[in-house]
């Protein structure tokens, strides 16, 4: 148990301290650097604490100029003799850089597209630089290196041999040196001050195997060896994961104890009858071990008073549909509704039909119906439903004759109102926000005595478990992770060259003549048009720009890991099935399907598609879920590179569905680095869970933390992936500490942090003071 710290109250304030102190207070920083520092968002010595090195450049790693070799990667510290703009023969600029190293070894370096270098180093400036060592004749070179600004001309010279490199701004006017410099004044400060104080007691810390504060905060700036930054990066990265599990264990604590629920009827004696038991039965196929136990956790939930809020993660096609669709009736056999919400229309219609097909039949007693009974009923609400429609829905939604409402954001409106709102699912979470979780649970209050309805998030795309605890830690969890018996593997094969790409065409001729189907994947509906709705374009977020943050904007343009140039425009699903009709599947039957078609089209198209009167659906993204034809066996997705992982993944489970031996293949024309990786990602594994972790690891935890506030409380050490076990470990300590401690009385250390880590606002609505 973490007892509070002999002496936690007089200490309690101390982090706090640096957060009220400014730079300029700090002896020989000055109004300059004070000034230098807010440019970078530094406000307070607390800020500056917390400014934490890039990398490290371990001086007793770099090489000595003269004994490089051809061809190898090498980083040399060295010092900046001349820099000149010259003119390819093209007229292309660049910048040719001369540098000399202690030892008095020469070595050039040209940068190309970045002619904001010939500012930034000046002559005497001393650089670290990182790259692939070239000759001609007896120089050595170095094309677009890696390169830090070390040190400012005439500057003393740094004695350690760890050097921090601090994230540098060319318009702030600093270099890592000086912020080095500042830092190290911040530090001396706030020792003073005791301002590191440990909220960890020493016996927690040896448990936990973590170093105290004020060592981390020293060794995470100015490390003797690479393994005491380590040890502190470990430390600081705890702190900030415990942080924010304590804001989540308690945001959960406090949703429950804010919350009432309804005690759903999830037994035979339900109002409405055994519903569910009844659904299982009528399905066409047995339940998944995984299936049977996730409903059952879901009906233990809704059975409590407190209503539930849980995760449901699940592989592409492990059936989350079938559980999403038990959660709902449960609240439908207890006499109440259900709604389910999807990010997109097409989404929205597909989970309609796939209810209205696994409902059919199933009916509930109603006396306002002629012999007493009426089927269960779903309906669809979306933005595009008429308005005549959508006033008579929204009707009916009120007084209780639709039972399970499907929809996008369309739910959430105003004028949509609930008879008795039992249970809300939503799919696809991540493209919604928190605050579209709440406006949908809001609606159980409107009447029937005011409720809160039960919750389920549920993932199409799997996040690895301790993401997910912190992510969606005030969620509690549940994991399908099983798919339905039956399932063949698909053969992924990725062609990168596009003179292999009629490879793919041959296979999916081959396959039509058995008597198979096929889909062929475009980014875009016509060419030169947006990508699809639900699309999301891979190459915009910029993945492959590593550290792009750190040069000024545009000056990864054209490097070494700029994304290779398109020699045509991408592939458009309209223009693609019509140069197919001609080319490479003249003859088959062709289909088309997109999100602008009227819904009436898209839904003859894939009722033809179902029953085998088309061969071939080209079509967008649309297809990436709810698509269920088992006959179909050959999957080609086009400009491959464009999509996210997650979106391949779920493309290609459209097929092997059927037990048929299916292939998947990806073209693409000169994948960039990212791409790539991506790419062979799914060739190597069809396991969600693992492509979900490389997808974290190549999109950074940015994208997955997504709507979390920016501020302190960022993950700034942390990563989701490498620090599980600090997840963890920090998860464990944050439950023990909020059960013992709801409001943190004897925390003083704990309060306090949060309030500066979480904000003011945040803490005290956790904390209810
Ligand atoms: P996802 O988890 O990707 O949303 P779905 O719910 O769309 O998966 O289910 C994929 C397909 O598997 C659907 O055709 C569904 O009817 C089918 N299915 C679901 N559960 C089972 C099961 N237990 N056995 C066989 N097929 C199943
Ligand atoms: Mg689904």
């Amino acid at each position: 148990m973490t007892g509070p710290v002999p002496g936690a109250t007089d200490a309690a304030h101390r982090l706090a301290l640096l957060e009220r102190t400014s730079p300029r207070e700090l002896p020989r920083l000055g109004r300059r650097g004070a000034d230098a520092l807010a440019a970078l968002g530094i406000t307070s010595v607390l800020d500056l604490v917390l400014h934490y090195p890039r990398r490290y450049a371990d001086r007793s790693a770099t090489a000595r100029i003269a004994e490089l070799a051809e061809g190898v990667q090498a980083s040399v510290v060295a010092r900046v003799v001349a820099a000149s703009l010259r003119r390819a023969r093209s007229g292309r600029p660049f910048v040719e850089v001369e540098l000399v190293d202690d030892d008095g070894g020469r070595l050039g370096c040209t940068f190309f597209n970045q002619t904001w270098r010939l500012r930034q180093l000046e002559p005497g400036a001393e650089v670290v630089v990182f790259g692939r060592v070239e000759r001609f004749g007896r120089r050595l070179k170095m094309t677009n290196p890696r390169l830090d600004l070390v040190g400012a001309p005439h500057e003393t010279r740094q004695t350690g041999r760890v050097v921090p490199i601090y994230p540098q701004s060319e318009r702030a006017g600093v270099t890592s040196y000086q912020i080095a410099r500042y830092v190290a004044e911040a530090l001396a400060f706030a020792e003073a001050a005791g301002a590191f104080a440990d909220p960890l007691s020493e016996r927690r810390r040896a448990e936990l195997g973590l170093v105290s504060r004020a060592e981390a905060f020293r060794s995470i700036h100015f490390p003797e060896t690479l393994d005491a930054s380590r040890s502190a990066r470990r430390r600081l990265a705890f702190d900030e994961l415990w942080r924010l599990q304590v804001a989540l264990v308690l945001r959960r604590r406090a949703l429950d104890a804010a919350s009432r629920g309804i005690r759903h009827a999830v037994g035979a004696d339900a109002p409405r009858g055994a519903l569910v038991e009844r659904f299982v039965a009528s399905l066409p196929f047995p339940l998944t071990g995984a299936q049977t136990r996730v409903i059952a956790e879901v009906a233990a939930d809704l059975a409590r008073p407190v209503p539930m809020h849980r995760l449901l993660q699940g592989d592409v096609g492990a059936g989350k549909t079938v559980v999403a669709l038990a959660a709902l009736l449960y609240a439908v056999q207890g006499g109440h509704q259900g709604a389910l919400m999807v990010p997109t229309e097409v989404l929205a219609e597909q989970h309609f039909l796939a209810a209205r097909a696994l409902l059919a039949g199933l009916d509930v007693p109603d006396a306002r119906h002629l012999g007493g009974r009426r089927p269960v009923r779903p309906a669809l609400l979306t933005s595009r439903t008429p308005a005549a429609e959508r006033a008579r829905l929204v009707a009916e939604a009120r007084t209780g004759e639709v039972d399970l409402l499907v929809g996008t954001h369309a739910l959430t409106t105003d004028d949509v109102a609930f008879a008795s709102l039992g249970v809300v699912v939503i799919d696809e979470q991540h493209r919604f926000g928190v605050d579209q979780r709440a406006a949908l649970r809001e609606k159980g209050g409107g009447t029937a005595g005011g409720h809160d309805p039960d919750l389920l998030v549920m993932t199409a795309t799997p996040i690895p478990r301790t993401a997910a605890m912190t992510v969606y830690g005030d969620l509690d969890l549940s994991v399908l992770d099983e798919l339905p018996a039956g399932r063949a593997p698909v053969l992924t094969c990725w062609l990168d060259d596009p003179a292999r790409h009629g490879e793919a065409w041959a296979r999916v001729r081959a396959e039509l003549e058995a008597g198979h189907q096929a889909y062929v994947v475009c980014p875009l509906v016509r060419a030169g048009g947006p990508l699809e709705e639900g699309a999301e374009d891979a190459e915009a977020e910029g993945g492959d720009a590593e550290d792009a943050g750190a040069e000024p904007a545009g000056a990864a343009a054209g490097g070494p890991d700029a994304a290779p140039r398109r020699a045509r425009p991408l592939r458009a699903a309209l223009e693609e099935r019509a140069r197919l009709a001609t080319s490479d599947l003249s003859g088959w039957r062709l289909g088309l399907l997109h999100g602008q078609l009227p819904s009436a089209e898209k839904e003859a198209t894939m009722a033809a598609f179902r029953a085998g009167e088309l061969d071939v659906l080209v079509a967008t993204t649309v297809v990436e879920v709810g698509v269920d034809v088992p006959n179909a066996t050959v999957m080609v997705v086009e400009d491959a590179d464009r999509f996210g992982i997650a979106q391949l993944h779920q493309l290609r489970g459209r097929v092997g569905r059927g037990g048929l031996a299916s292939w998947c293949f990806l073209l693409s024309d000169r994948a960039s680095a990212a791409a790539s990786r991506r790419l062979a990602a799914l060739v190597a594994t069809s396991d969600g869970f693992e492509l979900a972790d490389v997808d974290l690891e190549l999109r950074g935890e940015g994208t997955v933390l997504g709507t979390r506030q920016k501020g302190r409380n960022d993950l700034r050490l942390a990563s989701l992936r490498r620090d599980r076990d600090l997840v963890v470990l920090a998860r464990r300590l944050a439950e023990e500490i909020v059960d013992a401690d709801p409001e943190l009385v004897a925390h003083p250390r704990f309060r306090e942090e949060l309030r500066l880590f979480v904000g003011e606002e945040e803490s005290a609505y956790l904390l209810r003071s």
